[in-house]
């Protein structure tokens, strides 16, 4: 992929997709880049790890020109242009690290106007001939990390910072600043002294949605959870998100024959039908669309009372977009999501087969794990998701797990047992078969390979097959176990697995995933 033109008008989304490879933005960082890309002065308080650079980064990329990088920070500024250079931006620093050759290397872009950003340290703010050198680059946006260094009662306190103000002005610059903490006063020092006062655009955390209940549930029967979950709300407006194009067209059949007002949305549909499908939506009380993601962007439907995944979302970011769109007026809303064996697999299989460099497939497995732990979270989901994006939590008491917490047991010798019929067979079998040489079943397969000789053969027979497919399920959520893309989803053991089968870690299981099919709630009452 390349990095857009000049021009402009990229579309944000795409570039996130294209030169991020991120399928969604996180809470607040769609607002704060739109902001941004217009040229508006904009402040903006993320939590650490809540994604402030992107905020600035992409801007630039929709941008003509270039965008100038305040940091303190030379190591991430250094890692920063590296990550930049090898998604094919052209990005340079100027910072006291630089050998003459990389300076002198970053002035010829510049003086070429070849650089969409440039990351420079707040001390060569200081001289005279930055600013004549900036003049002369096109610099159409300042962007200033840790902006709360420019306080003087902060910790932080960089004199150098104080130097921003004047050069927004004289270079007649937009200006976005951004820090993870700024109370009040630090908040208010930041503007007189980066904006000369006037108000800029505040971004203000906070990306909690208290009034979204969050459920998950192992699929079982998911087409009867589902069913059962709109049968719960019925007459209420909702969006159940599917994996295929497929599952939109039979999942909506079957709400209508249910009694739902139904229809289906993905993007293999003629524009006229999805707008008219839009309109309805908008328009229409009680009216549930089963949809693909593409369902979505468009739609701003203040009283959406539910949202519902059929499948496993791609992302924990994703994830989180879509279910934000249920209850944007307030009022309360419900989520559920389900997931199963067979969407680990394809999620793990479509960034297996993605185009993607290797770093980036390891950060969207990474991304996915923290996903599988959200879904078999032991503690309140929502404390354990924006931790995720950086803020901390009390147990929200809004949640599956806060309304009843999961009773677990120590699941270690089940789990030890698995990895042992794993690692007995050569890690070559999907867990069908390893669960036949747990349970003592004597298939072909088995005979044929003589896996009733292995010693692990038929001792795990204390469990079922369902309660051993929901042990495989909750390893793989924990990362014990993936499966191959390689070779047919055999499963592999990973190395958070090897302290538990020398006896050196414990696991913890949900013990209702081990309960029979039928006693399990399958909706919230
Ligand atoms: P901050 O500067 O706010 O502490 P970063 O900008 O370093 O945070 O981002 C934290 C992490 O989040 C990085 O690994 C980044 O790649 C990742 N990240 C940022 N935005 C997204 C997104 N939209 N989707 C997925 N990951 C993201
Ligand atoms: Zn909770």
């Amino acid at each position: 992929p390349s990095p857009p033109s000049d021009a402009g008008t990229a579309d944000p989304l795409r570039v996130l997709r294209e030169v991020f490879g991120f399928s969604a933005f996180r809470p607040g960082q769609a607002e704060i880049v739109e902001a941004v890309a217009a040229g508006e002065n904009t402040l903006a308080i993320l939590p650490t790890g809540g994604g402030k650079s992107l905020c600035y980064q992409l801007p630039a990329l929709c941008r003509p020109g270039l965008t100038i990088v305040v940091s303190p920070l030379i190591a991430l500024m250094r890692d920063q242009v590296r990550a930049l250079t090898e998604a094919g931006v052209e990005a340079g620093a100027l910072t006291s690290a630089n050998t003459e050759e990389e300076t002198d290397a970053v002035l010829a872009a510049l003086r070429e106007r070849r650089l969409k950003l440039l990351y420079i340290a707040p001390e060569r703010l200081a001289s005279g001939a930055t600013e004549r050198l900036l003049r002369q680059a096109d610099a159409t946006l300042i962007a200033v990390d840790e902006a709360h260094c420019v306080s003087q009662w902060g910790h932080d306190f960089r004199p150098d910072y104080l130097r921003i103000g004047a050069l927004r002005k004289s270079l007649g610059l937009p200006l976005a600043a951004f820090t993870a903490t700024a109370d009040e006063e630090t908040r208010a020092e930041i503007v007189t002294r980066l904006f000369e006062g006037e108000q800029p655009r505040l971004f203000l955390g906070g990306f909690d949605r208290p009034n979204l209940h969050l459920a998950f549930q192992p699929k079982d029967n998911p087409r009867r959870q589902i069913l059962a979950f709109a049968a719960a709300r019925k007459g209420q407006s909702g969006i159940v998100y599917c994996a295929s194009r497929a599952k939109t067209e039979s999942l909506a059949a079957a709400l209508r024959q249910d009694g739902h007002s139904a229809c289906h949305y993905h993007g293999a549909m003629e524009a006229g039908e999805r707008r008219e499908v839009e309109r309805r939506f908008q328009q229409e009380d009680g009216l549930i669309v089963a949809a693909t993601i593409a369902f979505g962007m468009g739609v701003d439907k203040p009283d959406i009372r539910w949202v519902a995944h059929a499948d496993l979302p791609k992302s924990i970011e994703g994830y989180y977009q879509e279910i934000g769109r249920a209850g944007r007026d307030g009022a309360p809303a419900e989520t559920l999501t389900l997931y199963g064996p067979d969407d680990i697999r394809l999620r793990r299989a479509q960034i297996d087969e993605g185009m993607a460099p290797p770093e980036r497939k390891a950060a969207d497995h990474a991304r996915l794990n923290t996903l599988l732990g959200l879904a078999e979270a032991l503690g309140c989901r929502r404390q354990r998701l924006l931790r995720y994006f950086g803020e901390e939590r009390e147990p929200c008491g809004n949640c599956d797990l806060c309304d009843r917490p999961p009773e677990v047991f120590d699941g270690t010798e089940a789990v030890r047992k698995a990895l042992s019929a794993m690692l007995r067979t050569g890690e070559s079998f999907g867990s069908g078969h390893l669960i036949d040489i747990l349970t003592g079943n004597v298939t072909d397969k088995v005979r044929a390979r003589r896996h009733d000789d292995l010693p692990t053969f038929g001792v795990g027979r204390d469990y079922d097959r369902r309660q051993w497919q929901a042990i495989f399920r909750q390893m793989m959520g924990l990362d014990l176990v993936r499966p191959d893309p390689e070779r047919h989803g055999a499963l592999f053991m990973t190395d958070p697995a090897r302290p538990v089968l020398r006896g050196e870690a414990t696991v913890d299981l949900r013990r209702d995933a081990l309960r029979a099919q039928t006693s399990r709630p399958v909706a919230k009452a």
